[in-house]
Formats: C-alpha cells, structure tokens, sequence
C-alpha cells in the first residue's frame, strides 16, 4: 500500500480540509505555526501541506528538486496528529496548477468536503494571475495569513458571483522566510529555532543551498 492509499482511509472522513501550497525550500516554523494557527482558529479535520512540484512562478531559480522538498515537509510535520505531507504536486509531472490539485483531491476526498487554501500576505496579490483563478475560487474557500511587511488586501475575484468564500486569519508574525533562510545556510550563519531540528540536519546531511 502506497501512502497515497494509506491516506485516502483517513480522507473519506475529513470535512474541513486547510491545504498549504509552497515551494517550500525549505518548510519553516513561519509556515508550521501559520498552518497550526488556522487549522485552530477555523477548526479543520485535517491540514494539507502541499509542496509544488515545478513552479511555473520559479522556474528561474534553481529550485531543490521536489522530492527533497517533499523529504523535508513529510520530516517537518511528522509529529503533528492533524497535518499530511501531500506527494500530489512533487509526484506529477511538469508545471503544478493549484486548480488541478483541487481537482485531483475532489476525486480522493469526500463529496461533502470543503476546502480551505491558505495563502500568506505576500501572495495573495498574486492571485488574480493564477491559472484559471476563476474555477479555482469556485472550488475553495481562500484563508488570507498576514505577513510582516505585506498589507493583506482582498482581490476583486472574491467580490464576483459563485466563489466560495474569503476568510482572513490573524497568525503571529514570524519574520521567517524560507529565501532567508536559504542565504543565511550559504554564509554559514544559524538557522537554529526558525526550521524544525529534523529539517536543519536534512539541510545540512543533502548539502543544500550551499552555493
Ligand atoms: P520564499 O522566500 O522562497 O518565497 P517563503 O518563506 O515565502 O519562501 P513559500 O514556500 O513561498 O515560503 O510559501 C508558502 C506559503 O506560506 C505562502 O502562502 C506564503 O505566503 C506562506 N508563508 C511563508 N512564510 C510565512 C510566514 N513567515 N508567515 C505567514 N505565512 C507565510
Ligand atoms: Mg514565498
């Protein structure tokens, strides 16, 4: 039985879903505690974090390949009862859209399952440039996270007709990021207390973000 297998026993059941895309290079408390914080505050079943596989928005970056990525999360929120690391995205090929995840989790999920995509400050600009953002915001509800030095804005998309629905979620402010992160391992500087002990020996055991 595969884990993708294993997990879908579980799915059957959930209701409320939260799911956390991001390259996630590498996962970071910032990410952790925000997920923790809504997953709280909104009182989800369960919390999916997403790791995408090739980004389209960073395909100029040399990019850890998906796999480690997907190392690192699986590792990252192994002893929280409540999150999954989702291979959805680092097992498919080519560019990942976020409405094709959702797609794909409508197939493995129940009928009355609602899903909640949480998305931080800094990206929710973005938004309205996503691939067929339309059906996307038909198909979940949006969680707005603050992050400091982004004001938290709502986009237009979510005044149309026919999406499900926008929530904001105040989150403590954590000051971590992981292109923060990723320059302070290549000066050799402590990235102790911002990532999960487990992921800081992964970062150093595969060498990354060295030069
Ligand atoms: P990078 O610096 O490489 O962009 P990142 O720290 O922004 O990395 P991502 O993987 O890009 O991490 O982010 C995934 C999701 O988590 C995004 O929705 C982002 O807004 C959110 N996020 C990341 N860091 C924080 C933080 N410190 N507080 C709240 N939300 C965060
Ligand atoms: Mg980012």
């Amino acid at each position: 039985m595969n884990a993708m297998d294993a997990q879908k026993d579980y799915d059957r059941m959930a209701r409320r879903v939260a799911i956390m895309g991001g390259t996630f290079d590498p996962i970071h408390y910032g990410h952790l505690l925000t997920a923790e914080t809504v997953r709280e505050k909104l009182q989800m079943d369960q919390v999916l974090i997403i790791p995408t596989g090739v980004s389209y928005f960073k395909i100029n970056r040399n990019v850890t390949p998906p796999d480690v990525r997907f190392r690192m999360v699986e590792a990252a929120v192994r002893d929280n009862p409540w999150f999954f690391a989702s291979p959805i995205e680092t097992e498919r090929d080519g560019y990942t859209y976020t409405v094709d995840t959702i797609h794909q989790l409508r197939q493995i999920y129940s009928d009355s399952t609602e899903f909640y995509f949480i998305i931080g400050a800094d990206a929710i600009s973005g938004l309205s440039s996503w691939y067929h953002v339309k059906e996307l915001v038909s198909l979940c509800h949006f969680v707005s996270v603050n992050r400091p030095g982004y004001d938290s804005i709502v986009p237009d998309i979510f005044n149309e007709e026919g999406c499900k629905g926008f929530y904001r979620v105040s989150v403590p402010e954590m000051e971590i990021s992981s292109s923060d992160l990723r320059e302070r391992v290549r000066r050799g500087e402590s990235i102790r207390y911002m990532v999960p002990e487990i992921v800081e020996q992964m970062i150093y055991q595969y060498g990354l973000y060295q030069e």
